[in-house]
């Protein structure tokens, strides 16, 4: 097995992609999907069934680990991989979108973020130091720089403010990763929904160097198209030697789309927290299994699907065990979420190497207009 960090590039069609992220953990096939198991738990899951769908790397949030258990603590018992006996690549990520998001009396100064646990109304402090601290004591395999998440709307002199200050703890964050064989650090391109300012922000990054580049910032609400507006903007200026990760997003056609435009990672939460709330991503489209016409429907879930929510059981006990709140229906369909997920990055790996991805994205398009429920988030 690889001793070092490595990014192969195995095919290309159009700007998309596929290959291998070598590490000392494991291999990553790209485009890669990464599910959240935000408070070292992938929530439902046990780390193998986690596997069995197909991932090769999760998520871990620097934020949630942070607050609870604490990082020392999790150095202390071994590092994240052993504590959470999931024991292929772990990504973190900086705790810059979450402490945005969920902590409370933030305030953002030159050198870091101040803030109030949302747990238990603790004073906290992350820096780009810190924050790589952090990602060190866990054991992370991918590494990335704490960056200023600004809100979305947000003017262009408040992005512009918010991304040279990113940039500048892109560069301390850089210096404090230091040298960790094996591992990687990825830089954050930021800039909202500005293209120029997304252009900069790469310029940036590329040139105090990183070993993979991220897109961050978006899937905040500026809408399908704004975002591959940005892509289109900021991900041809990327190198082609380094992986691309797509911060957040999303939803199976956004990451067809963004697959389409030389995204190579991605992790969101819709699979794992919609398979919570009784909602389910399948060939034929998304479908919410609270609705009184799945009640009484023999189907599975996904005829083609091989997960056990589709090979054991019918729409009606889905529907059933939904509606009861039961625990075995959020282990279900996050179970089969995940599967999709995992089904559909091997597809479009697949097409990728078989230089049809325009082909099968359309095939996609077209299976997902079957039967279209509304998810209710
Ligand atoms: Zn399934």
């Amino acid at each position: 097995m690889t001793k070092q960090f490595t990014f192969e590039l195995n095919a290309t069609d159009g700007a998309a992609r596929t290959g291998v992220i070598h590490t000392p953990r494991g291999d990553i096939r790209t485009p890669a999907f990464m599910p959240v198991g935000t408070a070292a738990t992938v929530k439902g899951m046990l780390p193998e069934s986690v596997r069995a769908t197909g991932a090769d790397i999760i998520l871990g949030n620097t934020y949630h680990l942070m607050l609870r258990p604490g990082a020392e603590r999790i150095a202390r018992l071994g590092g994240l991989h052993a504590f959470m006996a999931w024991d292929g690549p772990i990504l973190t990520d900086s705790g810059g979108f979450q402490v945005m998001s969920l902590a409370k009396l933030r305030k953002i100064t030159e050198d870091g973020v101040r803030f109030q646990s949302h747990i238990d109304g603790a004073n906290e402090f992350l820096s780009p130091e810190r924050a790589m601290e952090i990602q060190r004591q866990l054991g992370s395999d991918i590494q990335m720089v704490l960056d200023e998440c600004p809100a979305f709307p947000a003017t262009e002199t408040q992005i512009e403010r918010s991304l040279a200050l990113s940039m500048r703890w892109a560069e301390r964050s850089k210096a404090a990763f230091g040298e960790q064989p094996g591992r990687a650090c990825f830089g954050i391109v930021q800039g909202g929904v500005f293209p120029h300012l997304r252009q900069r922000s790469a310029e940036a990054l590329i040139e105090i160097g990183f070993d993979g580049y991220a897109v961050g910032g978006l899937a905040v609400g500026e809408g399908q198209s704004a975002m591959f507006e940005v892509l289109d903007a900021a991900v041809p200026l990327l190198p082609a030697d380094r992986p691309r990760y797509l911060m957040g997003v999303g939803k199976p056609d956004d990451i067809v789309g963004a697959v389409s435009r030389g995204i190579d990672m991605f992790d969101c939460v819709l699979p794992t927290r919609s398979g919570r709330n009784g909602q389910a991503f399948t060939r034929a489209g998304t479908l919410n299994l609270r609705n009184a016409r799945h009640a009484e429907d023999t189907a599975p879930l996904d005829a083609e699907c091989r997960c056990p929510a589709c090979r054991k059981f019918s729409r009606a006990y889905l529907h059933h065990v939904v509606k009861a709140n039961e625990i075995i229906a959020s282990m279900l369909l996050t179970w089969h979420n995940l599967t999709y997920y995992q089904d559909l990055m091997s597809g479009l790996r697949a097409a990728i190497s078989a230089g049809t991805l325009a082909s099968y994205a359309a095939d996609c398009a077209r299976s997902w207009a079957a039967e279209v429920e509304t998810l209710s988030d």
